[in-house]
């Protein structure tokens, strides 16, 4: 997806002169209008605004949701603006981890199966998947609720839960839309506790908020207001936060060619879309078979004219 060698040097997150126009009915809002801003790995960002400011319309851009109007986004040097929606989807699979206010955790699953979801799509086997939603349940203090349903769970436990699912793919940068806005105090400041222990352990985090308490958790706080930057308290420099950066997806480092690379996401794409690529084969067969039986027929009624 990105090239390796740019890893380092080019900044995480950069988007220029960002416009968001929603359009509904003859209506038009204009939810974002050119924001700009550069984020790098290993900080820990809050963006802070009133409701209706625009912070989920500049979330749901960051983290590949949706596409701006206008203005450009690159991720660690990649224009999205140029990627496929298979590679924006792939991307956004493998580099952003989404914390939501409301959880938003499948109701008929337990807690682990939740956590697994992430992996389903992106091809992991079953065992690999359990082995390792388990352990990032144990590892947020939530082994002993793997079983649980997210009913029989608190709205803290619940808000764990939906951080080991954000984290399940690697999660190089964790997204979180007001993820205490429906917590008590306590169970809210143990969330942000968990943000900032994996800020520390090299996630990079945006933590999306309307209340300065909250917000002031960060290092840096951007400040939004009828969709444009007022303020930017600037990156908080930290000489540790490249080296201890953890890397992107897996294989992170690894020097690869293009080609292998290349190689490497189509044959996971094909196996994790193994149904679909079953049924292209098998329109195949059948638009083969077609035409042999057609010239079959044809030769069958010329040969049946002929000797007649
Ligand atoms: P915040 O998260 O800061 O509360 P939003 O990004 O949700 O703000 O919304 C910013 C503005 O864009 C608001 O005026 C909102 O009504 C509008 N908006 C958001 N999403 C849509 C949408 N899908 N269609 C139309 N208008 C929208
Ligand atoms: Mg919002």
């Amino acid at each position: 997806m990105h090239a390796p060698n740019s890893r380092n040097k080019t900044p995480l997150i950069q988007i220029s002169d960002v416009t968001k126009v929603y359009r509904t009915g003859g209506a038009e809002v204009r939810a974002l209008d050119g924001v700009s801003m550069t984020i790098d790995r290993g900080e820990f960002v809050a963006i802070m605004g009133q409701s209706g400011s625009g912070k989920s319309t500049l979330m749901n851009i960051l983290g590949c949701l949706d596409r701006p109007t206008d203005g450009k986004y690159t991720v660690a040097g990649t224009d999205v603006a140029l990627l496929s929606s298979d590679e924006l989807a792939t991307l956004r699979r493998d580099t952003f981890g989404f914390v939501f206010q409301r959880y938003n955790l499948l109701a008929t699953m337990t807690a682990v199966e939740n956590v697994e979801l992430p992996a389903v799509y992106a091809g992991t086997t079953k065992s690999e998947r359990s082995r390792r939603a388990q352990e990032l349940l144990v590892q947020l203090g939530m082994g002993e609720r793997a079983a649980h349903r997210p009913s029989e769970l608190s709205g803290g436990q619940q808000q764990r839960v939906s951080i080991a699912r954000a984290l399940m793919n690697g999660a190089d940068v964790i997204l979180a839309d007001e993820p205490t806005g429906a917590l008590d105090t306590q169970s809210g400041a143990d969330v942000l506790e968990v943000l900032k222990r994996l800020n520390a352990q090299g996630h990079t985090v945006i933590l999306i908020t309307h209340d300065p308490a909250v917000a002031k958790h960060a290092d840096r706080t951007i400040q939004i207001s009828d969709g444009r930057i007022v303020s930017d308290s600037g990156a908080k420099t930290r000489a540790s936060s490249s080296e201890t950066g953890k890397p992107l997806a897996e294989g992170g480092f690894a020097i690869q060619t293009e080609v292998a690379e290349a190689m490497k996401m189509a044959f996971r794409s094909l196996r994790a879309n193994i149904f679909r690529t079953a049924l292209t084969l098998l329109g195949v067969v059948i638009g083969v078979a077609a035409v042999v039986v057609m010239l079959a027929i044809g030769d069958g009624s010329k040969a049946n004219i002929v000797s007649s």
